[in-house]
């Protein structure tokens, strides 16, 4: 057949993107069809606009960068990283939080006493660096942050005063979006993403925004229109929710729901982790047992991003200001809030971020009474300032919407590699992608990135396999390999 066999992939994010761009169209495998539910690729990438300028609404920072040129340990470079500063040369800022300890605000109002808060920041730090150690030391078994907490004797029944709940949220949820209870140790300590690429992040501040990578990528084998850069090639449909995959040994027919009915040789599912969990797709015959009970014990998390735009600024700014905290009584209340003076002087624009509960409790309400709460925050944390009214208001809502039902997976206790490996592995001519595959990197653009080349490799594998054994008892179809629990 010319071209190698057709291929369906199931979603334009950058997963979807790469492993049909670089890898399947490098593979000779070009006969491809790109199914998007949305009217716009980039899927978790998204910029968005919001009085007057451009934010994201998804994915911000490039995390894990290294901007020590003292620092040889650190070989790889994180290839999101060349792509945002090499290539596209976009915006960034390397995002500072070393001045949390001067920048903590009481329930109530005022700072907190400095040295204080420094102490338990320190104490926190020391913690997840003994984490790190523990977590080395685990073979076949894992515990939660939580319970490598107790094992260091700090907060054995979790934090209870504000300012150790915000620094552990910090530390933490605001990394994973799901508290220390929940999070696996062995997955997370040491995070692959710092411990490879670096521990720094950058924030993406370009009005161009951070889409531009997957548009930059989606440019290389996609055709597009010289005058406008759309992408003006009949492979990619967009507004084609997919509702229905049947597959048997012959091939897959695919089922939007507008009523086409797509056939192919084998579909690539490039869509979240929170979405395999939802039942909008149906697969015929159903997923077998293993495979879903690898994916529902997967965590999708939530990471909410709030803007607020002022018609003036109230809060310090200047160095070491751009990160503040507030210590609720009540844990991830509003806790970790951001200024954007440094990327963009005089926008007036304020970020706060939520996660998890607080995350579904907020897109279940009007944006009026966020903002409600939201400011209420803010005048208790500048209790001498004449805090004006926010003009506009930004909450996504990643979890609500049906095409991605969270933000990024977190690895929860109860996944090990045995069952990780079950959720990238493919189902008869089924395969899988996305950020929640990566095999180090889940839950980041670069693990979205990495895990769209890891499974179209194997799908190219696969093909190639299947084609030396056509005439052999499985049809054609090679069987992907799953090392064993304890192997
Ligand atoms: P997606 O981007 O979800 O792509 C899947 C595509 O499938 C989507 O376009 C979707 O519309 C489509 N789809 C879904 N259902 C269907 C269907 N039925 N039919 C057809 N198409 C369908 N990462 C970082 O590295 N740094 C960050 O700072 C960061 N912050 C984040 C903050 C937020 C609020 C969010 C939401 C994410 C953040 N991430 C961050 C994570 C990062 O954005 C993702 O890991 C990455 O973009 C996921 O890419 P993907 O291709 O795996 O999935």
């Amino acid at each position: 057949q010319a071209g190698g066999p057709k291929v369906i992939i199931i979603g334009a994010g950058m997963s979807g993107r790469i492993s049909a761009g670089e890898m399947l169209s490098h593979a000779g495998i070009t006969d491809l069809l790109i199914l998007e539910a949305t009217d716009r690729i980039g899927g978790r990438i998204r910029k968005t606009e919001f009085a007057g300028m451009n934010v994201e609404m998804g994915a911000n920072w490039v995390e894990g960068v290294n901007m020590d040129p003292a620092d040889k340990i650190i070989k790889e470079v994180n290839p999101i990283w060349s792509m945002v500063h090499k290539k596209l040369k976009l915006n960034t800022s390397l995002s500072n939080y070393s001045h949390l300890s001067s920048n903590t605000y009481m329930e109530e109002g005022g700072l907190h006493d400095e040295s204080f808060v420094q102490k338990t920041i320190n104490r926190a730090s020391e913690v997840q660096q003994y984490g790190d150690k523990l977590s080395s030391k685990l073979h076949n078994e894992d515990i939660t942050v939580m319970a490598m907490q107790r094992f260091h004797d700090h907060m054995p029944y979790g934090p209870t005063k504000p300012v150790d709940m915000v620094i552990d949220y910090y530390m933490n949820d605001y990394e994973f979006a799901e508290p220390p209870r929940v999070t696996s140790l062995q997955s997370t300590h040491p995070l692959p993403t710092f411990a490879n690429f670096g521990n720094d992040v950058c924030f993406v501040a370009d009005q161009r925004g951070f889409e531009s990578v997957v548009h930059y990528i989606a440019n290389k084998y996609l055709k597009t229109d010289a005058r406008t850069g759309a992408i003006v090639d009949p492979r990619l449909m967009l507004n084609k929710a997919v509702k229905k995959i049947k597959y048997t040994s012959d091939g897959v027919v695919v089922k939007t729901e507008d009523g086409w009915l797509y056939k192919a040789d084998y579909v690539m599912v490039s869509v979240s982790i929170g979405v395999l969990q939802s039942n909008l797709i149906r697969f015929k015959p159903h997923l077998p047992q293993w495979k879903n009970m690898a994916m529902y014990q997967f965590d999708m998390a939530v990471y909410t991003k709030i803007f607020l735009k002022f018609p003036r600024k109230f809060w310090p700014d200047g160095p070491g200001t751009e990160f503040f905290l507030y210590a609720s009584s009540r844990r991830g209340y509003f806790p970790v809030w951001q200024h954007l003076e440094n990327e963009y002087p005089g926008s007036n624009i304020l970020l706060v971020t939520v996660t998890d509960d607080e995350s579904r409790r907020i897109e279940q309400q009007l944006d009026e009474q966020t903002k409600a709460e939201a400011m209420e925050v803010l005048r208790k944390m500048f209790p001498s300032e004449d805090v004006p009214e926010a003009t506009d208001i930004l909450v996504p809502r990643w979890w609500s919407d049906r095409f991605f039902r969270g933000s990024f997976s977190n690895w929860p206790i109860g996944v090990d590699r045995y069952e990780y490996d079950l959720i990238r592995a493919p189902v008869g001519r089924v395969y899988f992608t996305g950020e929640h595959t990566s095999q180090r990197y889940n839950g980041y653009v670069h693990g979205a990135y990495l895990a769209g080349k890891a499974s179209a490799n194997i799908l190219i594998e696969c093909v190639k396999e299947g084609q030396r054994q056509k005439d052999g008892a499985n049809g054609g179809i090679w069987k992907y390999y799953v090392p064993g629990k304890y192997e």
